[in-house]
């Protein structure tokens, strides 16, 4: 992972090559704790996503840019490990 250095830019998902993992996107959830952000792609691209903690479990939302409104997403829960995993994997392109 890196930071581009010079711009205000965050992290940038590379261009999918060879995914081997699609994520079930589901609806937004209505959670009763508090979401923290952990780590967030750069939101000049029309999809965007946050690697979020809520509680014990992580989850990543995927925010697309729509008709001039925000689509929101979520991958299902998982504990840190698992979902760390598939940021990584999402960041490389590995995974949608
Ligand atoms: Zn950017």
């Amino acid at each position: 992972m890196f930071w581009e250095s010079g711009d205000y830019h965050g992290h940038h998902v590379r261009a999918p090559i060879g995914v081997s993992m699609l994520i079930d996107w589901l609806p937004e959830q209505p959670r009763m704790v508090r979401v923290r952000v952990r780590d967030y792609t750069c939101d000049c691209q029309p999809t965007s996503y946050e690697l979020c903690q809520a509680g014990g479990v992580r989850f990543i939302r995927r925010i697309s840019k729509e008709c001039g409104g925000l689509l929101i997403a979520e991958s299902p829960d998982a504990v840190a490990l698992t979902i760390n995993e598939l940021w990584a994997k999402l960041l490389k392109g590995a995974a949608r």
